[in-house]
């Protein structure tokens, strides 16, 4: 016997189509699709993400559904309106262009939508409220098709933005995903864990960005049993501005040079000192080997120690003497 879809998610699929067409092949959606060429979407992109457009005017999604026969209480329950004191329903996303959200099975259950007009009083993006069906601590954007592709990469690759894991894409990074803003949860982590052990942390290059992936970084430590890369862009980029820079080889480049946490974590540590001067290289060095003093196999610990000790021109020993003073603090 067949089992009943959730008639949320027939909602939801309607409002997918619903602004797909509208962006696609309407006059209102003239102005999502100006945006859409700005920001260099083009039609493969726009179809393989499902984007839309929220039209500015009237209550256009309402009348559809309602035209389709979904009822006001089950409208009310989507997210997707708002309703006034005495209860009339008006559509919540306007003038945006829409981006699906989608659960594990690839099935949408909520929407972000980007801002298009300049007004910066208003959210640059704006999600769909917690609903019956959607979890924002449990949505990683692009997280079903980004599950097949990683059986190919060897690898998910998470990002800060959906333009980022879009433009990725479009770049042939396949296995993109985006946790909602800056902050990944563990619930994410775990749904993660599940698919792959491999991640490369791919957040904006800016001061924020670089801040969230040392989170990140450690929240996949902590959970353990995951590899970790972490990609530093330059300049502050973000990956969409990267390939738009670069373009997709070398941004390509830069996925395959990801950093080991523990080189990512000394090169932030050596950020902070002027290694020039001795106190603090010394002050340094214990930081650093502080760090090193966290990872659990032994082999590699010992070629991040020889390599320290290289690079700083110091002798290997007294930085083996200092991390198994560290190792004894630590247990
Ligand atoms: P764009 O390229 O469209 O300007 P972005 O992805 O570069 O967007 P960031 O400012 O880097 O935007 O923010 C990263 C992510 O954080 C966004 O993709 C979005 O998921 C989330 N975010 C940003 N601003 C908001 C907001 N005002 N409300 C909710 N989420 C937001
Ligand atoms: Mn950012
Ligand atoms: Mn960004
Ligand atoms: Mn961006």
């Amino acid at each position: 016997t067949a089992v009943k879809a959730n008639p949320l998610i027939e909602l939801h699929r309607e409002a997918v189509n619903f602004y797909h067409r509208v962006l696609l092949s309407t006059k209102a959606g003239e102005r999502g699709m100006q945006y859409a060429e700005k920001r260099k979407l083009d039609q493969d992109t726009l179809e393989h993400f499902q984007i839309g457009y929220a039209p500015k005017q009237d209550n256009l999604l309402l009348t559809y559904l309602r035209g389709k026969k979904f009822d006001d209480d089950l409208l009310a329950k989507s997210g997707l309106f708002v309703q006034s004191k005495d209860g009339r329903l008006f559509d919540r996303f306007r003038d945006r262009l829409m981006f699906p959200l989608a659960n594990e099975n690839g099935q949408v259950i909520g929407f972000s939508g980007r801002r298009i007009s300049d007004d910066k009083t208003e959210a640059k993006y704006m999600n769909s409220p917690e609903t019956e069906i959607f979890t924002k601590s449990k949505v990683l954007f692009h997280f079903a098709e980004a599950k097949k592709a990683a059986r190919e990469e060897g690898h998910l690759v998470l990002y800060e933005g959906y333009m980022d894991v879009i433009s990725a894409y479009k770049a042939g990074v396949k296995s993109g995903i985006a946790s909602m803003g800056t902050s990944l949860t563990d619930q994410q982590v775990y749904m993660l864990r599940r698919v792959t052990s491999e991640i490369i942390i791919n957040y904006d290059g800016d001061d924020p960005g670089v801040h969230a992936e040392e989170r990140a970084a450690r929240m996949f430590e902590k959970a353990g049993g995951f590899k970790l890369g972490i990609v530093v862009l330059p300049e502050k980029l973000d990956p969409d501005e990267y390939v738009k820079k670069f373009g997709a080889e070398k941004y390509q480049k830069e996925i395959q040079g990801a950093l080991s946490p523990i080189d990512f974590f000394l090169q932030r540590i050596a950020k902070k000192f002027n290694l020039n001067n001795d106190r603090e290289k010394v002050t340094f060095l214990d930081e650093a080997v502080k760090e090193i003093a966290r990872v659990s196999n032994p082999v590699e610990q010992d070629l991040y120690l020889e390599k320290l000790a290289r690079e700083q021109n110091v002798s290997k020993d007294s930085l083996k003497a200092n991390l198994l003073r560290e190792r004894r603090r630590q247990n």
